[in-house]
């Protein structure tokens, strides 16, 4: 047996780190690997030192390692653009930064670098475990069925349906296998990428050699959620869901958005299963109007509710006035706050239901707690997992718009309603709780694959 070093490369945003950073101490404390090096954006690094764990002996084990993405000092907002970069070439050199990190850590005689565990999304660490003559794996943090159609490129285009630049040329339901849900072209996601679809189309179209030149693929989803997508991607393995295992972090001073904890005290005043939890992930906007409808809609419901406003979540910010006039009229029945400990806020009995914006992680988080879900999908994997929420698994209801645009506030409150007083949605949502927590349990289908996995890193 080998003595393992596996260096993990994440793609430099918050819903790709954490998955990530779980994984790594998954493996560093649960399946014995003792040298890890997570290898993060520096813009990250409040974010990966809160995610991590507080065991003794992890900073032993997991050797965080920061890099910059984007020019000195720039923001995370200023990142968001070269993290695009990175997915080609590396921005700032990374590959070349990657490469002689290797050849420095193992020129030495012990604790040498054996494998490199990259997100999928990145398409040059793969090359370099094969150049460097080590084991190579790459992670998704999306669904399966996302991957599965990416990979489908070359055949959309020998069909017409989309030409050599990504640009659908044919608007159609798309059916992979027999089993598969069917998704529309509308829901390819590159082009939801403005000027960076090219780019992102390019590597979804060149993913294929990715997957061939990794040893292991592994996914943050189950075999329970995707079995059809997995049955057509046998080498695409679950291991997921990656949940935080750091129940007990320290106080979240160092958080990068600062979690407001008192609102789990605020929960703990409300009924059994009351709570409606807004909350829109990391990265999606609300224009002015749908935030109005949005708070109006909540206002309408007469229902407890914790809202998560980011404070860059709406596109234009002429809101504030309205925001305080809204609090005054809901008064205590209604909390909001910048930023929640939403895997602790999803654990508490007094929440009903969860409306957001369809974020794969947010999903499994939701799913995992047995809560039902109201969909508000905007852009990218998001569409792909509404479709999966609505239409396959039966756990969660979608808003219409009015032509095309606008949900409104009397949308928000029906289908509120429509959710809670169905049996259907929480009971369905009940039986995936208990199939996901089953699938990372010992003896489970997603633990027995990550097993499998680390017995592979020892060899
Ligand atoms: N999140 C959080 N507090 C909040 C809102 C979101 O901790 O107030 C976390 C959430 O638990 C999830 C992540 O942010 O792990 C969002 O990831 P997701 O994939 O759902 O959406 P993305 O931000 O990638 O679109």
């Amino acid at each position: 047996m080998g003595n393992p070093h596996v260096l993990v490369i994440p793609f430099p945003a918050h819903g790709h780190i954490t998955p990530l950073l779980e994984l790594s101490q998954c493996l560093a404390l649960k399946h014995g690997i003792s040298k890890i090096t997570f290898l993060y954006p520096e813009n990250y690094h409040q974010l990966v030192k809160h995610a991590l764990a507080t065991e003794e002996g992890i900073a032993d084990r997991i050797r965080l390692l920061s890099i910059p993405v984007g020019p000195k000092n720039s923001s995370l907002e200023d990142a968001s653009d070269y993290r695009w970069k990175m997915i080609d070439d590396g921005y700032f050199s990374m590959p070349e930064k990657v490469k002689e990190l290797i050849e420095q850590v193992n020129a030495a005689d012990s604790d040498k670098i054996t494998c490199i565990l990259a997100d999928q999304i990145l398409g040059w660490p793969m090359e370099i475990a094969k150049e460097k003559g080590i084991q190579g794996a790459i992670f998704s943090a999306t669904a399966a069925l996302l991957f599965v159609v990416r990979l489908c490129i070359p055949m959309f285009i020998d069909d017409g349906i989309i030409d050599n630049d990504g640009n659908i040329t044919k608007e159609q339901m798309l059916k992979l296998s027999p089993s598969m849900p069917t998704v529309h072209t509308s829901y390819l996601t590159w082009p939801s990428f403005g000027k960076w679809q090219k780019l992102f189309f390019e590597f979804a179209y060149t993913k294929n050699k990715s997957l061939q030149l990794a040893d292991w693929a592994l996914c943050n989803s189950t075999y329970e959620l995707e079995h059809a997508t997995f049955d057509t991607q046998p080498k695409l393995t679950p291991i997921g869901p990656l949940l935080a295992s750091n129940s007990s972090r320290e106080n979240s001073s160092g958080n990068f958005r600062p979690e407001d904890l008192a609102c789990l005290k605020w929960l703990d005043q409300q009924p059994p299963q009351s709570v409606i939890y807004v909350a829109f992930g990391t990265t999606a906007f609300l224009d002015g109007s749908e935030f109005q409808e949005l708070a109006m809609g909540l206002e309408l419901t007469n229902r407890p509710f914790l809202w998560v406003v980011r404070s860059d979540i709406v596109t234009s910010n002429a809101n504030d006035a309205y925001l305080q006039g809204f609090k005054d009229r809901v008064g205590s029945r209604g909390l909001i706050v910048s930023w929640a400990p939403q895997q602790e806020v999803l654990q508490h009995h007094s929440i009903a239901c969860v409306l957001f914006h369809c974020g794969w992680n947010s999903t499994l988080e939701a799913l995992s707690n047995g809560i039902p879900l109201l969909c508000w999908s905007d852009f990218a994997d998001q569409l792909f997992n509404e479709n999966y929420i609505c239409n396959v698994w039966e756990v969660g209801l979608q808003f219409n718009q009015v032509d095309g645009k606008l949900i409104t506030r009397e949308e928000i409150k029906n289908k509120v309603e429509e959710l809670l007083s169905s049996e259907k949605y929480k009971a369905n949502a009940l039986d995936l709780k208990k199939k996901l927590r089953n699938s990372i349990k010992e003896g489970g289908f997603s633990y027995n694959n990550l097993r499998s996995f680390v017995e592979w890193l020892k060899i």
